[in-house]
């Protein structure tokens, strides 16, 4: 790091009240720069399915002070586990613990992060403009919709996310499959463990997955959260199909999920997410910077989206303490680099294994990937891809991993 003469009051504009946004919103405030949060919705509100911190995205949040109001919030998760039908082979066992006694994974509810990063942005000096669409930036200023231009602003950040209007020159192609999610009961005492995140595929063409993902307020019931796989083309023939014959495949996969899909009556009960796949080779341009899903959109096989936003804001907020305005883009690239093209690629390698129609891939992941996964060295590898360590990011952003093991009785267990 360079360590140039850094502004003192930046007037700085974070577009998408996301999990990037909000953190980067609030990073900044506390910073004392001037923070414009705009967001497309009337009332900011979380998007999206339940999904697993890691310890790196624990870490910055440890940073905020939110980390253990949000592990309160989840389920520990120690163990990632996946079974191949008819044949019952294990192809996927990775546990935590094989990179550190203390490392765990947390299920959460998108709501319950949302929430706490939402409340923290509203007791500092943040000025909210809901309701505004963002449709494009030049020389700092920001137009929108149905609004006049707004600015200038030093800076420009952009946590629009997968579909962002400011990295529209590099559009997110649209993967081939997505999935069908819900956020269902959790079956107290039921068939799941409720410290691991378990799927079951055919093929990789069918896949479904059970996260525990805890309550989203003190009083809410536990919740897990579940996955179907779908491609994009078999959307509307699901819709089209009797709900119970869609319930019947489901169970022929994975029989004790019955207990789940008691609690799905009608199809609008899941929602759709498609997944999205694009990494810009230069996240920032004059007076605006790319973070999370507008800067590496990805599937969430590797569950590391929502961490890497919350890296992605941390190195940003590290790069504007220390550098001059002209080289706050760059450092937040040298920062974040590294880490972000090594998960984009291996996301890009796995995906296919687990979500497309090739039938050579998942024979390959059965009969000998798979096997192999479950022996030395393999078992701490997979550990620091799932944690998101593998790379280091933390060390050069000055962080250490977020250690649940050491603070959380129920981790330990
Ligand atoms: C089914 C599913 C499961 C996932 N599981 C995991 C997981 O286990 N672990 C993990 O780390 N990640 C996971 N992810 C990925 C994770 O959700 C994303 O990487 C993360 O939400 C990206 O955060 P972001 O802030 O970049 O974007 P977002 O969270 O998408 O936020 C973007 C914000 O910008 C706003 N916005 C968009 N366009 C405009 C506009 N034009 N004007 C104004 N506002 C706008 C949106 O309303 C939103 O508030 C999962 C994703 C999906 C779909």
């Amino acid at each position: 790091m360079t360590g140039r003469t850094p502004s003192t009051k930046l007037a700085i504009a974070v577009c998408g009240a996301g999990i990037g946004g909000l953190a980067s919103a609030l990073m900044h405030a506390r910073q004392g720069h001037a923070v414009t949060l705009f967001e497309q919705f009337e009332a900011p509100q979380p998007v999206g399915s339940g999904f697993m911190l890691q310890p790196t995205g624990m870490a910055v949040l440890e940073t905020l002070g939110l980390a253990d109001r949000i592990a309160a919030r989840g389920a520990w998760v120690d163990r990632i586990f996946g079974r191949s039908e008819p044949s019952g082979a294990v192809v996927l066992d990775v546990s935590y613990a094989a990179l550190d006694p203390e490392y765990r994974g947390l299920g959460i509810q998108r709501s319950a992060l949302f929430d706490a990063l939402y409340e923290a942005v509203k007791r500092e000096a943040v000025t909210l403009r809901p309701g505004m669409i963002v449709k494009g930036a030049s020389r700092g200023t920001l137009t929108f919709a149905d609004y006049a231009p707004t600015g200038p602003f030093d800076l420009i950040v952009d946590a629009l996310g997968s579909e962002s209007a400011l990295s529209d020159r590099h559009p997110a192609r649209a993967l081939p499959y997505g999935a069908l999610w819900a956020t269902l009961d959790w079956p107290k005492g039921g068939p799941f463990s409720p410290h691991a995140l378990e799927q079951r595929y055919y093929r990789a063409s069918k896949m479904v997955g059970v996260l525990p993902v805890g309550s989203a307020t003190a009083a809410a019931p536990e919740k897990a959260t579940f996955f179907w796989s779908l491609p994009h083309g078999g959307l509307d023939d699901w819709r089209a199909r009797p709900l119970d014959a869609w319930k019947d495949e489901v169970r022929a996969l994975w029989p004790d999920t019955a207990i789940l899909l008691d609690g799905i009556d009608s199809h609008d009960a899941l929602a759709w997410a498609t997944y999205r796949h694009r990494t810009l080779s230069r996240p920032y341009g004059d007076g605006i910077v790319h973070i999370g899903d507008s800067y590496h959109a990805t599937s969430p096989q590797l569950g590391q989206g929502a961490n890497m936003a919350l890296l992605d804001a941390f190195a940003l907020a590290h790069a504007v303490a220390t550098e001059g305005r002209a080289e706050i883009g760059a450092s937040f690239a040298q920062l974040r680099q590294g880490h972000v093209r090594l998960f984009q690629t291996m996301s890009r390698l796995f995906t296919p294994v687990y979500q497309s129609d090739s039938r050579a891939l998942p024979v390959l992941r059965d009969r000998i990937t798979g096997p192999i996964s479950l022996h030395w060295p393999a078992p701490p590898i997979l550990a620091a891809l799932v944690t998101g360590m593998l790379g280091r990011p933390l060390s050069r952003l000055g962080l250490d991993a977020y250690r649940a093991g050491k603070t959380n009785p129920v981790a330990r267990s």
